[in-house]
């Protein structure tokens, strides 16, 4: 950069007046306490109550009713026929894919804006993640370009298709549920059924949102949750495999158990397998957050609307909107700078942070990692975009009572 440009970006940044932001954030946030973080989990008396049974009872690890509970509990909230609870979302990934016949050498199909455990989990499994662009309809994989792009590279072969430049077999597609928007499943599905792709859903982010009236996470052959810190409902950490396939939970149950084979004292096990069982003490807590996850959705709507409205007459910047058709937990609120704006992003983001407000940008999309730089890939061009001026807002469902208490007082 000559002193001269450098100079002139200067002048540009210094023009742009980022006060209205941190005043429209205010807005939301009221008095809460400084500094707000992205999203933190909240327990109570239940918590407590639950957790302490586990202890008091020597019921805390891989077996225990609270695994069932938790089990039924979140797979009567997502709409799913079986739940198996997983120690995390990864982990949860990782088995599903394997569940689903990915083999070594296989590509997987993913959007390039999610956050790293999608694309981890694909080469845990030994195959290849192959990144795709995403839609500003969703935030979510798009399934227009998506099709185009196989179009593009994929050849029958052997019954199945594979990607012609790298001549691996193209085995499955995971779509993510971005900050809790829900992809549109039916244009998805339609393009996984035409080049016979497995849909393994990442539904770690969008535990009671919907699509269409049906939940999130009952759209693909299986689907992963994630109970992690920092997502709707924790379990400290921890995952979950949802699918309506009677055969398939069974045997996702004893792959994750390490295959043992039930009986009274021996060891008997059939197959090489995890130990990726999620242990009662998690599942206890789990059970008391799903009594609230009800409550923390409609306070997460209601955080949404206010962040909507107090950007609603913004002039350069835009809280997204759920997509049409779809309930969306809103599991963090997304603001969006316009195109011209994307360079002040950072400047931003300091500012944010110097004011209390720990917001972030999004992910380093998937194909920008040095692990990940050599993948196969679609043109990116909205990811990249999507990645330079997006920017998560807190999102607590806690905040939600803040800014009642605020709106009183004014
Ligand atoms: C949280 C998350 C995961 C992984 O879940 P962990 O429980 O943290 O392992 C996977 N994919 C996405 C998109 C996530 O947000």
């Amino acid at each position: 950069m000559t002193a001269l440009s450098a100079q002139a970006s200067d002048i540009n940044s210094a023009a742009v007046d980022l006060q209205p932001v941190l005043a429209a954030v205010d807005a939301v946030l009221g008095a809460q306490p400084r500094p707000v973080e992205l999203h933190e989990p909240r327990f109570g008396a239940r918590e407590r109550e639950l957790v302490l049974d586990c202890i008091d009872t020597n019921w805390v690890s891989s077996a225990g009713q609270y695994v069932t509970r938790f089990e039924q509990m979140v797979a009567k909230v997502a709409g799913a026929r079986h739940a198996v609870a997983i120690v995390n979302g990864t982990a949860a990934l990782h088995a599903a894919l394997l569940l689903e016949g990915v083999k070594p050498n296989d590509e997987v199909l993913l959007p390039a804006i999610t956050f790293v455990a999608t694309a981890n989990a694909v080469s845990h499994a030994g195959a290849v993640p192959h990144f795709v662009d995403s839609t500003w309809d969703t935030l979510g994989i798009d399934p227009v370009a998506l099709d185009k792009h196989l179009e593009a590279i994929a050849v029958q072969r052997d019954g199945g298709w594979v990607n012609r430049q790298t001549g691996r077999r193209l085995r499955a597609v995971v779509p993510v549920h971005i900050f809790g928007h829900p992809v549109d499943m039916a244009a998805l599905g339609a393009v996984a059924a035409k080049y016979g792709l497995v849909v393994v859903e990442d539904a770690t982010e969008s535990l009671g949102s919907t699509w269409n009236g049906q939940g999130c996470g009952t759209f693909g052959h299986s689907a992963v949750l994630s109970f992690n810190g920092n997502k709707i409902v924790t379990t400290g950490g921890g995952g979950m495999i949802l699918t309506d396939d009677d055969d398939h939970a069974r045997h996702a149950r004893h792959f994750t158990s390490t295959a043992k084979k039930s009986h009274a004292w021996a060891f008997e096990h059939d197959e090489v397998a995890y130990n990726y069982r999620l242990p009662n003490i998690n599942a206890a807590l789990g059970c008391a957050q799903m009594e609230r996850l009800e409550g923390m959705v409609a306070a997460k709507r209601e955080l949404a609307e206010r962040y909507l409205q107090a950007f609603s007459a913004f002039p350069w910047a835009k809280i997204y909107r759920e997509p049409k058709g779809a309930q969306s937990n809103y599991w963090l609120n997304t603001l969006v700078l316009d195109r011209d704006y994307a360079a002040e992003r950072d400047r931003l983001l300091a500012a944010l942070h110097g004011h209390g407000i720990r917001a972030r940008p999004l992910w380093t999309p998937m194909h920008m990692l040095p692990m990940y730089r050599d993948c196969p890939r679609a043109p990116l061009a909205v990811a990249e975009d999507m990645s330079a001026r997006c920017i998560n807002l807190p999102s607590s469902p806690f905040l939600a009572e803040a800014g009642r208490t605020n709106a009183n007082q004014r």
